[in-house]
């Protein structure tokens, strides 16, 4: 079973020079989430109260200034019906300041529209990311409790292709062994690239039996055997879309494969 902590790639650095966030805690309430650690660490929130999400005004109501690179935004909550409104304000003034924003999220259709929609003339400056971890809603449900469904998720990235905006997908962490099912479900609605990347950190604390098959399945998919079929199935496809996270790359070399 995954209890170790292992070293966190957070993705900031691979994707991005600067991250934005204005909201602590998060409501999907992800089991792997390393934002709630840290703040469960720092005693910032707790098991409980991390899904409630708390406005954090001062980065609500300050400005943004141009920044050198690429913003990613958030990178610690999501963007849900809770923080709609205030990711809203933020992420006007970064975009007014001329920002290249990476929106990253496991999008709801409708807080996508309503992005898509007041931001159109703006859209050169967006790329959308949004982390699609599974085709089976058994296996998001579990990992991601509150989180949209695959249904919706992949709804909001046809919507936001379609509406001609630059979009990507992160399937970090991939859930299902062979997650090349899912890529090929994405592939015709992307217009940029598809990260794949390991879970790297895990609750463990008072696994109920009944959940320990989940469990063991994560640690089944992220054998080392199982990173190496996927980072050769990789090269099958055009390298600058199929990307392989540093979370991969790391586990392989730290065990000298
Ligand atoms: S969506 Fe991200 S920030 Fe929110 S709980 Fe899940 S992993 Fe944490």
């Amino acid at each position: 079973m995954l209890s170790k902590i292992q070293k966190i790639t957070l993705g900031t650095k691979e994707w991005a020079d600067s991250n934005v966030n204005c909201y602590l805690g998060c409501s999907n309430n992800c089991r792997y989430c390393y934002a709630k650690k840290m703040a469960i660490r720092f005693n910032r929130r707790t098991e409980d109260t991390w899904r409630i999400m708390i406005p954090n005004q001062k980065n609500i109501k300050k400005g943004y200034a141009k920044r050198k690179g690429r913003v990613m935004f958030p990178s610690s909550h999501d963007i849900t019906y809770e923080s709609l409104e205030g990711c809203i304000i933020v992420l006007e003034k970064l975009l007014n300041a001329g920002n290249d924003v990476l929106i990253t999220t496991k999008p709801r259709l409708k807080c996508i529209k309503k992005i898509c929609r007041l931001f159109f003339k703006k859209k050169e400056l967006i790329q959308f990311r949004f982390t699609i971890t599974s085709l089976s809603n058994e296996l998001l449900k579990f990992w991601e409790p509150f989180a949209p469904l695959f249904e919706e998720r992949i709804n909001a990235l046809k919507f936001a292709f379609n509406k001609g905006y630059m979009t990507s997908v992160s399937i970090e962490p991939f859930l299902d062994e062979d997650p090349f099912t899912l890529v090929e479900t994405l592939y015709p609605y992307i217009t940029e690239s598809i990260w794949i990347g390991k879970m790297n950190y895990v609750f463990t604390k008072n696994i109920k039996s009944k959940f320990i098959n989940f469990y063991n399945h994560i640690e089944k998919i992220n054998s080392k055997e199982n990173l190496l079929r996927i980072v050769k199935r990789a090269k099958n496809y055009d390298e600058s879309i199929i990307r392989i996270k540093d979370s991969i790359h790391n586990f392989l070399n730290k065990n000298n494969i």
